[in-house]
C-alpha cells in the first residue's frame, strides 16, 4: 500500500501529465523520501530524525559552542540518500543559515554532487561538529575543531548514520577522517582510497575548501576521480562525457 504523502505527489503528477504539454519531473529519490520506512523499532527515518535534531538544536553539551553558535547545523537532504557526505564544521555561512556547506566551499561541493548526476536534494549532507567552532574575539575565519569537541559531537553524526543507512560515505578532508575513523593522515596518504565505517564504504577525499585555495587541475581530477569510484561502487552508469569531467 502507498503511503499518503507519496500517493498524493503521484496522483499531481498524474494530473500535470494529463493536463499540461510539458511533463513534470520528480526524481526517484525525492519519492522516495516521501515513502514511510520503518524501522525494527517501527518508526521511520523521519519520526527517528526528528527527535535527534532537537536534541542537537538544545545542546549544551560544549558550553563555548553553544553560546557562540547562531544556531545549530544538522545536517540536510534525502533521509534515503545513498550518499552521505561528511564534512568538518560549520563556518561563518552555515552558522548563519543553519545549513551545511552553502558558503563557497558548499557551493563547489553542490557542483561536484551535480556532476555525479545528482541533485543536492538526493544526498544526505553533515559535518562531524554541529556548532561553528568559537574564535577568538575580533579575529576572523575559522579553526579546526578540537579532538574533545568531536569526540562530544561524535555520538550525533553516528546516529544521522545509523538513521539514514547510506551506501557510501564521503568523508571531506582530513578531519572528517579523524572524527569517523580517528586516523590523523596526510591527505596525499589518505585520499582515493576505499575504507570501511562500520561495515559501509567509505571514500576519503580532498575538502572543497582545499580545491578553492588550490586551484591546479590536477587536484580538482584527483577529488573527480575519487567520485568516479563512488559513482562505481553505486553501480551507477558513468557517462564519457563524466569520465573525461575535470570540476
Ligand atoms: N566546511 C565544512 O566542513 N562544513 C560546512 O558545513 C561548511 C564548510
Amino acid at each position: 500500500m502507498q503511503e499518503p504523502a507519496l500517493e498524493f505527489v503521484l496522483d499531481a503528477l498524474k494530473r500535470i501529465r494529463e493536463t499540461r504539454d510539458r511533463l513534470p519531473c520528480a526524481s526517484r529519490a525525492s519519492l522516495g523520501q516521501l515513502q514511510i520506512t520503518p524501522s525494527r523499532s517501527g518508526l521511520s527515518k523521519t519520526e527517528r530524525m526528528a527527535p535527534l535534531r532537537e536534541r542537537v538544536c538544545a545542546c549544551m553539551k560544549c558550553p563555548h559552542l553553544a553560546s557562540s553558535r547562531t544556531q545549530t547545523v544538522f545536517g540536510v537532504g534525502n533521509l534515503e540518500a545513498e550518499i552521505m557526505f561528511i564534512g568538518e564544521a560549520p563556518g561563518v555561512d552555515e552558522d548563519a543559515q543553519g545549513e551545511p556547506f552553502v558558503g563557497r566551499a558548499g557551493q563547489l561541493l553542490t557542483k561536484i554532487i551535480r556532476a555525479m548526476g545528482f541533485l543536492r536534494e538526493d544526498v544526505y549532507i553533515a559535518n562531524i561538529l554541529k556548532c561553528r567552532p568559537d574564535m577568538p574575539a575580533g579575529s576572523f575565519g575559522n579553526r579546526a575543531p578540537t579532538p574533545q569537541e568531536m569526540q562530544t559531537c561524535r555520538p550525533y553524526l553516528l546516529e544521522q548514520i545509523r538513521i539514514i543507512q547510506p551506501k557510501v560515505l564521503v568523508a571531506l578532508g582530513a578531519v572528517a577522517v579523524e572524527g569517523l575513523l580517528g586516523t590523523r593522515g596526510t591527505m596525499r596518504e589518505l585520499r582515493g582510497r576505499w575504507n570501511s565505517f562500520n561495515g559501509t564504504p567509505l571514500m576519503i577525499t580532498y575538502h572543497p575548501a582545499y580545491l578553492l585555495r588550490n586551484q591546479s587541475p590536477s587536484e580538482k581530477r584527483k577529488v573527480w576521480e575519487d567520485m568516479l569510484q563512488v559513482l562505481e561502487k553505486l553501480e551507477k552508469p558513468i557517462s564519457d562525457r563524466q569520465r573525461s569531467y575535470f570540476l
